[in-house]
C-alpha cells in the first residue's frame, strides 16, 4: 500500500502495459537529450527581457498590418511561419500550436508538458520539480510559475486558458495576433462618435 502511494501515475501506467520487446526509440523519457532543455530554461531565467521584446515585436507586427495586409496575410504565412517556427523552436521548443500563452506562462511553453496541459500543472510534479513522464525534463508549469514571478505581467499565469484548439496546430500565432488586434482596433475606432 505504502509502495503504491510513492508511485507516480506514470508508473503505474507503464506497469500496466503488456509486456513487449519494442521500446519506440524516440518517446522513451529518457532519451529525450538533456541539452534540449538549455534554450527552455534560458528563456524562463529571462522572461522578462523577453516579455519587454515581446511587447516591443507585437507593437511592431501591428504597424506592419497594412503591409501584411496588401500583400495579402495568405501569401505572407509561409515566410512567417517558417521564421516563427525556427526562432520560437528554438528558444521555446515551440511545437506551432497557433495560439500562443507565451506571455500568460512565464515564458515557459506549455505545450510541452506531455500532457498539454494549459492551467497548471497535474499532481505528478516530482519532489524535485520535475515531469513525472519524462523524468528529466523539469515540469513545464513549474518554470512557467519561476518565470512569471520575474515578469511585469506575470500574474496573467492565473487566467484560465482555452483548451488547445487542435484546428489551429501548424498555424502563425504572430499573424493570428496581429490580424485581431487590428481588427479590435478598426472596430474600437468605428465606435468613436
Ligand atoms: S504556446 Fe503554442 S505557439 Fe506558443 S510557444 Fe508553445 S506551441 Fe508555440
Amino acid at each position: 500500500m505504502a509502495e503504491q502511494v510513492q508511485a507516480t501515475q506514470a508508473a503505474l501506467v507503464r506497469k500496466a502495459q503488456p509486456k513487449s520487446d519494442y521500446k519506440p526509440a524516440d518517446v522513451s523519457p529518457q532519451r529525450r537529450v538533456q541539452s534540449r532543455y538549455t534554450m527552455r530554461l534560458w528563456s524562463v531565467r529571462h522572461s522578462r527581457g523577453l516579455e519587454w521584446f515581446y511587447k516591443h515585436f507585437a507593437n511592431t507586427f501591428l504597424l506592419l498590418h497594412p503591409v501584411w495586409k496588401t500583400l495579402g496575410y495568405g501569401r505572407v504565412e509561409r515566410p512567417i511561419k517558417f521564421v516563427e517556427r525556427n526562432v520560437k523552436g528554438l528558444m521555446f521548443d515551440c511545437r506551432m500550436c497557433g495560439q500562443c500563452v507565451l506571455s500568460s506562462t512565464g515564458m515557459s511553453c506549455p505545450m510541452n508538458c506531455p500532457k498539454q496541459l494549459r492551467n497548471g500543472p497535474c499532481g505528478g510534479v516530482r519532489a524535485n520539480g520535475n515531469c513525472e513522464v519524462e523524468p528529466d525534463m523539469p515540469c513545464v508549469w513549474v518554470k512557467a510559475w519561476e518565470g512569471s514571478r520575474t515578469m511585469r505581467e506575470g500574474d496573467a499565469i492565473l487566467n484560465v486558458q482555452k483548451s488547445v484548439d487542435q484546428s489551429l496546430r501548424e498555424t502563425s500565432s504572430w499573424l493570428r495576433v496581429t490580424a485581431q488586434a487590428a481588427a479590435q482596433r478598426a472596430e474600437a475606432k468605428a465606435g468613436q462618435p
